[in-house]
């Protein structure tokens, strides 16, 4: 039997930050990462292979390589148990003992239970090498693409696809009011609602799937609404739930949301087991209240948590805060915190500051392009609770300042007056520096908030 101080399972996102991290902190310890399939996928870069990158082997996780750098040891096998009492875990061809284990199983696409869904050319977004190069050589040629769910990773896919052959026909289905109407105020939905169906992507919005149709494979999907749509290929995009399977087994609490429970220095009810990333239950940076965001952003941080703690508590994990980026025909759409809906939801009385400046000074300069920023004030203190980014790129990185201001509890007159370098080639000029503008936009309405009451 192998023997190792740490033991991680899975390699993707949480793992690989883990194992580093553990690296980082305790470097005498021997350390052992195991994950069940040769080929680890970038999840974050699944909707690009089939248009941009063109090809699931290019968007891989350099596991080895990193692990190889690190001096931490690599086992490609399936984890079948966890022994705790032993401290012991099992895979299908090894026994390994530990004396600190992670596990980071993930998550699995969920599949809705209607009628039809275990037809042929059915498929969900799986991070699985083998099952998306089938889907991708299958999406090859002109097909009726039917995406069920508008989030995030409804409305990548849709352009993807799109991208892959433009003689594709997609719709994409979101039972809400819009696509991506989870994440960011209405207006920001509509902007990228428009971008889609400029390129010519079908949107159906409050409508329900209710049956998927056809003898053997898929032919076309049934609407509540009583529409009926042609289908070649069902994609469903609509969220995923955490792989609990082994920690189940090994009688480890989970949560009510389903996911391992962990305290706050990400161990489970096991002491000498800790566990990080989309398997886990969290909770909300706001108001500590479970819930069901999973992100690689997310899973990256607890996983630096998990690694430091695992011999002594060296960090605390504050909760999920959320902060969401994606790219629609070129142009940025962030989000980070609350939504003003969300935070209203959340019983916040709010202020919102906007601002709208090109991105370079002046605007001619290469890669100018227009970028809007809102902040979401609470009314009384003036602290920043959620922000949104439209427009140039840049905004992909600028939303993670807002993220960080968000999770350090900042006010608006801090944003106002914090010194932001600024240069004609990469942003805009410090008259019209967007953040500080859009607090100055909300410093205005929080005085008059005061003044009035
Ligand atoms: C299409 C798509 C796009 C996304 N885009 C973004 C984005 O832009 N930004 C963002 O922040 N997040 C994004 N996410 C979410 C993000 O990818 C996840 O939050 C992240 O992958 C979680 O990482 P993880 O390591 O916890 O889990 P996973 O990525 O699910 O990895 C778990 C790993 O554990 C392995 N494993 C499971 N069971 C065993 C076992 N028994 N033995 C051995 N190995 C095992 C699995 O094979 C897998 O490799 C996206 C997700 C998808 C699917």
């Amino acid at each position: 039997m192998k023997s190792y101080d740490i033991v991680i399972i899975g390699a993707s996102a949480a793992g690989t930050t883990a194992a580093t991290t553990a690296k980082k902190f305790y470097g005498n310890k021997s350390i052992l990462i195991i994950r069940e399939a040769q080929n680890v996928p970038i999840p974050c870069g699944i909707p690009y292979i089939f248009g941009t990158v063109g090809d699931p082997m290019k968007n891989l996780i350099p596991v080895d390589n990193i692990m190889k750098a690190n001096e931490i040891d690599v086992l490609v096998d399936k984890v079948v148990e966890i022994d705790k009492v032993n401290k012991i875990v099992l895979t299908a061809n090894e026994k390994v003992s530990y004396d600190r284990l992670v596990i980071t199983t993930g998550s699995m696409p969920i599949v809705p239970r209607l009628k039809g869904n275990n037809l042929e050319n059915v498929y969900v977004v799986k991070k699985d090498v083998a099952y998306l190069l089938n889907l991708l050589s299958f999406t090859k040629e002109p097909k009726d693409i039917v995406i069920i769910g508008g989030g995030f990773i409804g409305v990548e896919m849709a352009e993807e696809l799109k991208k892959h052959n433009e003689n594709h026909n997609v719709t994409v289905i979101e039972m809400q009011d819009h696509v991506l109407n989870l994440v960011y105020d209405t207006d920001l939905c509509i902007f990228a609602e428009d971008s889609l169906k400029n390129i010519g992507i079908n949107i159906l919005t409050n409508e329900r799937v209710v049956e998927l149709v056809g003898e053997k494979k898929v032919s076309g999907v049934k609407l509540e609404s009583g529409k009926e749509l042609k289908a070649d290929v069902v994609i469903f995009g609509i969220g995923f739930v955490p792989n609990i399977e082994l920690a189940q087994n090994a009688n480890l609490e989970i949560g009510s949301m389903g996911g391992i429970k962990v305290n706050r220095y990400m161990q489970t009810s096991n002491e000498d087991i800790f566990a990080c990333g989309d398997c886990v239950e969290k909770f909300s940076f706001f108001d500590k209240k479970p819930t069901g965001l999973r992100l690689a952003s997310i899973a990256t941080m607890e996983a630096r948590i998990a690694g430091a703690n695992l011999f002594k508590n060296f960090r605390l994990n504050h909760g999920v805060v959320g902060c969401f980026s994606t790219a629609i025909q070129g142009k940025c759409f962030a989000s980070a915190g609350l939504t003003t809906k969300d935070a209203k939801k959340m019983g916040y009385n709010i202020v919102v500051g906007n601002a709208e400046s090109v991105n370079r000074h002046p605007g001619l300069m290469p890669g100018g392009d227009q970028l809007k920023v809102r902040l979401i004030f609470e009314a009384s203190e003036g602290r920043i609770i959620g922000g949104q980014v439209y427009g140039a790129l840049s905004g992909g990185e600028l939303i993670n300042a807002i993220s960080a201001f968000i999770s350090q509890k900042i006010n608006a007159e801090q944003i106002a007056l914090f010194q932001a370098g600024t240069h004609p080639a990469l942003t805009a000029s410090p008259i019209a520096y967007q953040l500080v503008n859009a607090a100055e936009n909300a410093i205005v309405q929080l005085r008059s908030c005061k003044g009035s009451m």
